[in-house]
């Protein structure tokens, strides 16, 4: 049993093989054909009862109609399915009210298709505003109809009630199926669209080859810093590192034995400069550190730590093994100056550093 009902519910949440067509539409259709097929077989055992088996007879009918329905959105043409879908089902409004009269509230079930009709269907916003209005009207022609001439049948006050309660029952059924899965299908695509969102963001902010922070990246989350702690002057000390020779690399090892060497010294960098701040790609091999909350001479020895684990580590390319060495130029930040100006006299203490023999940290 449970087995047949999961093959039931597969069957009934199965996607549309036409690319062109939307899924949230066949779906809507097979839930409300279902729905009405339901309500069709309870009204007719209610109308049998109640001895109008004239009227229960339409209500076979629509309920083939809504069968049929149902199976034509595993056909490829949803649309065509949906204008038939409310063909049938404002010709047998039309024909309850005009045989039972107003007092049926078959009437009513017009704002359940209106609600149905702006979820499931995938026409332009106009075209399903006007489609309401068209309704709004069709609801007024039945008003002026049951005044004009009295019902084909006069319904018993007990029949009377019973329609009303399976009616409105129906009527809120699909109303709250077709919010439950418009509301479904807005969740997941905002879902979509926070995860694509970061993906873009993360896009834009990461360096492809090192996976640090890109330039603009790491200079904005520096500002970002200084920004928040602008009133309490928290520790701010900037370093520009550049690997040495590292033109020498390319040439011996090739391209991608230089992009291999700036992967692990950018994986270096960040293990080690995690504890104290952030470290972006600057550009080629050179990279801007940011120490926060440490003063210069604190940030020199980690600086110094981390030009001696570069110094000792051997990189490994093509069975091969690749030292480099790296020079820092460090300055301590300060509030009120622009960080540009730290950064540019970091930059003149690495080339300082640079052409007094490389490999040593600045300050
Ligand atoms: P110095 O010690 O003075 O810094 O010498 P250097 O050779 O490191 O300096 P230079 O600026 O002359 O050379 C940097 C080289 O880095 C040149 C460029 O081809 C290379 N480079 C820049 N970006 C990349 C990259 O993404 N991958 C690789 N493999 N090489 C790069
Ligand atoms: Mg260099
Ligand atoms: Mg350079």
């Amino acid at each position: 049993m449970k087995n047949l009902l999961l093959r039931f519910q597969s069957f009934v949440l199965k996607d549309v093989e036409n690319e062109n067509e939307a899924r949230k539409t066949a779906l809507l259709i097979r839930l409300f054909t279902l729905i009405m097929s339901a309500y069709f077989l309870i009204q007719s055992v209610v109308l049998l009862l109640a001895c109008n088996w004239n009227v229960s007879v339409i209500g076979v009918f629509c309920l083939s109609s809504y069968m049929a329905l149902f199976f034509g959105t595993y056909m490829n043409h949803t649309k065509i399915v949906l204008n038939f879908l409310q063909i049938i089902s404002i010709f047998w409004i039309v024909h309850y009210v005009y045989m039972l009269g107003w007092d049926s509230g078959v009437q009513d079930f017009l704002f359940a298709i209106l609600v149905f009709n702006f979820i499931a269907s995938t026409s332009s916003l106009h075209v399903k505003v006007c489609y309401g209005a068209f309704l709004w009207m069709a609801w007024n022609g039945l008003f002026l109809l049951v005044n004009l001439h009295p019902s084909v049948y006069t319904m018993g006050l007990r029949l009377q009630m019973w329609m009303q309660i399976i009616n409105i029952m129906f009527i809120f059924i699909i109303v709250t199926v077709s919010i439950y899965i418009f509301s479904k299908e807005a969740q997941q695509m905002e879902s979509k669209l926070v995860k694509y969102n970061e993906r873009v963001r993360k896009m834009a902010d990461i360096d492809a080859l090192t996976q640090l922070y890109n330039r603009r990246a790491v200079l904005e989350a520096v500002n970002k810093r200084i920004d928040v702690h602008k009133n309490d002057y928290a520790l701010v000390d900037i370093a520009i590192a550049d690997i040495d020779f590292f033109k020498r690399v390319n040439d011996t090892y090739g391209h991608e034995g230089g992009d291999v060497v700036l992967r692990n010294v950018a994986q270096m960098l960040q293990e080690m400069v995690a504890p104290y701040g952030e470290v972006g790609r600057w550009g080629g091999e050179e990279f801007l550190i940011a120490f926060y909350g440490i003063n210069g001479d604190e940030a020199c020895g980690v600086l110094e730590d981390i030009r001696r684990r570069i110094q000792k580590t051997e990189i490994e390319y093509q069975e091969q093994r690749i030292s480099v060495t790296m020079t820092f130029g460090l300055e301590e930040y300060e509030y009120g100056h622009n960080i540009d100006e730290t950064i540019s006299k970091a930059d003149q203490k690495l080339y300082s550093g640079k052409n007094a023999g490389r490999n040593r940290v600045v300050f």
